[in-house]
């Protein structure tokens, strides 16, 4: 399931250290290595999807599994009431720089 090339993967792997916030069998949560706001996490499925056009119908629990661990982080990192985006970069043109899909949460503006 992993891809060897995969940076994301690696770091699911435990080849590539990374301080976990959150981590559970579908999914882990680390913060970005060059943070957008004063909180960037990003919120990344064990399996290895390369983007939202990937995402396959038995994927469905994937995603929710990510926007409900996204409002649990937000409230941990006390982001929840001041408010924070949620976003995923899709390819080259959205933005992505990974190929490993993940969902962005950004906040802790002041
Ligand atoms: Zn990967």
């Amino acid at each position: 399931m992993a891809n060897e090339d995969c940076i994301f993967c690696k770091i699911i792997n435990g080849e590539i250290p990374a301080d976990f916030l959150f981590e559970d069998d579908r999914q882990i949560v680390f913060k970005d290595i060059n943070p957008l706001a004063p909180i960037h996490l990003l919120l990344v499925p064990k399996k290895h999807i390369r983007s939202i056009n990937d995402l396959e119908n038995s994927d469905q629990a994937i995603i929710s599994d990510l926007i409900m661990r996204a409002k649990s982080m937000a409230e941990k990192m006390s982001v929840d009431k001041s408010g924070y985006r949620l976003f995923f970069n899709v390819e080259k043109g959205g933005g992505q720089e990974v190929f490993h899909l993940h969902l962005h949460l950004i906040g802790g503006w002041d």
